[in-house]
C-alpha cells in the first residue's frame, strides 16, 4: 500500500560534501545521507522524534544509546525497511522509499524500493544468511538477480570479497557449519557484493560470543578504510573510539548529542550520555 504525506519545507540548508573524511580516507563510491526531521511512531509510542542528521560520504558514524532509544528504527528507515511518518531521508539527493511530486512524497512501488536498496547494504544482528545456500551462492545471488553481474563475474567478485573478509576457504561451506563470527563476515561480504554506497550495521556483534566479536569488528575496520559510508549501531565503545569519525548518542527517539568520538566519549555534554557511559565503560 502506498503512502503520501506533506513534505517539510523548512529543511536545514545542505552542507557542502567533503570528499575526504577526518581520518584522511578518500570517499570513492560513498553516499551522502541526509536525514531530515524524521518521526516514526508505533501506535502511540514515538520511536523517532524529529531526528535530523547529515552523514558525509566515506565517514564512519557510530550510533550509541540505551536499549529502546530508536537506534535500530533509525537505521532501518535509512533503507526503507521501516516507513516514516514525517520527514524524509535522501542518499545523494535521492529520496529513500519515496518520490517527490510537488510538495508531497509518494511511496515507491516494491520493485523500485528493492532497486534503491542496491545502494544500501544492511547487516543484521543475526546474520540472516540463506541457510539452504552455500556461502558462495549466498554472495552471488543478489548481483545476479539484480542483473548487475553475470554468474562468472559474480563468482569472481565473491572470491574477492571472501578474501576481504578472510574466508576464501569457506566458499563451498554451508552457513550452519560456520561460527557466528564467520557467518557475520559472510553476511558482510554478501552485502558488499552489490557494491553499495552505504553500509548499515545493526548491532553486528551483539549475537556473538565475546571471543568472536573482534574478528567481525576487524572486518568493519577494514571497510572503514575502503571509503564506503558506514553507519554502525553498536555497544562496542572501544570500536567507536578507534574507528568512528562521528558518534551519535540517542535517547527516547531523539539525538541528544553528536560529535567526534573523543568529544562524545571523553567529554560528554549531555547528562544522559554521561550516565550511559558510566554504566558501559
Ligand atoms: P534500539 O535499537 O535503540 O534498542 P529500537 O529502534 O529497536 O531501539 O526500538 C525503539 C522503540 O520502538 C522500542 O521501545 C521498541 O519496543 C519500539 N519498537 C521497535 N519496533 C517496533 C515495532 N515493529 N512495533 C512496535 N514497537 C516497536
Amino acid at each position: 500500500m502506498s503512502e503520501a504525506f506533506d513534505l517539510f519545507v523548512n529543511r536545514p540548508a545542505p552542507v557542502a560534501p567533503q570528499p575526504v573524511n577526518s581520518l584522511g580516507r578518500r570517499a570513492q563510491n560513498a553516499g551522502r545521507i541526509e536525514i531530515s526531521n524524521l518521526s516514526k511512531s508505533y501506535g502511540i509510542f514515538k520511536a523517532l522524534n524529529d531526528v535530523s542528521l547529515t552523514i558525509e560520504p566515506g565517514t564512519v558514524t557510530v550510533i550509541l544509546g540505551p536499549s529502546g532509544s530508536g537506534k535500530s528504527t533509525l537505521l532501518r528507515t535509512i533503507n526503507h525497511l521501516e516507513r516514516v511518518d514525517e520527514g524524509f531521508i535522501q542518499i545523494d539527493g535521492e529520496y529513500v522509499g519515496y518520490r517527490r511530486k510537488g510538495h508531497k512524497l509518494y511511496e515507491l512501488k516494491e520493485k523500485a524500493i528493492l532497486k534503491q536498496r542496491i545502494n544500501c547494504g544492511y547487516v543484521f544482528q543475526n546474520f540472516n544468511l540463506f541457510p539452504h545456500m552455500t556461502v558462495l551462492d549466498n554472495i552471488i545471488e543478489a548481483p545476479i538477480v539484480h542483473g548487475l553481474l553475470n554468474r562468472k563475474q559474480a563468482i569472481e567478485r565473491a572470491y574477492e570479497l571472501l578474501d576481504t573478509v578472510g574466508l576464501r576457504e569457506k566458499a563451498n561451506a554451508w552457513p550452519r557449519h560456520l561460527s557466528g563470527g564467520q557467518q557475520q563476515r559472510i553476511a558482510i561480504a554478501r552485502a558488499l557484493a552489490l557494491n553499495p554506497k552505504v553500509m548499515l550495521f545493526d548491532e553486528p556483534t551483539s549475537a556473538l560470543d565475546p571471543e568472536l566479536v573482534g574478528e567481525v569488528l576487524d572486518v568493519i575496520k577494514k571497510l572503514a578504510e575502503s571509503g564506503v559510508t558506514l553507519v554502525v549501531v553498536t555497544h562496542e565503545i572501544g570500536f567507536a573510539r578507534q574507528v568512528a569519525d562521528r558518534v551519535v548518542f540517542m535517547v527516547e527517539g531523539a539525538i541528544v548529542e553528536t560529535g567526534s568520538a573523543a568529544q562524545v566519549l571523553d567529554n560528554p555534554r549531555h547528562h544522559r550520555t554521561r550516565r550511559f557511559l558510566e554504566k558501559v565503560l
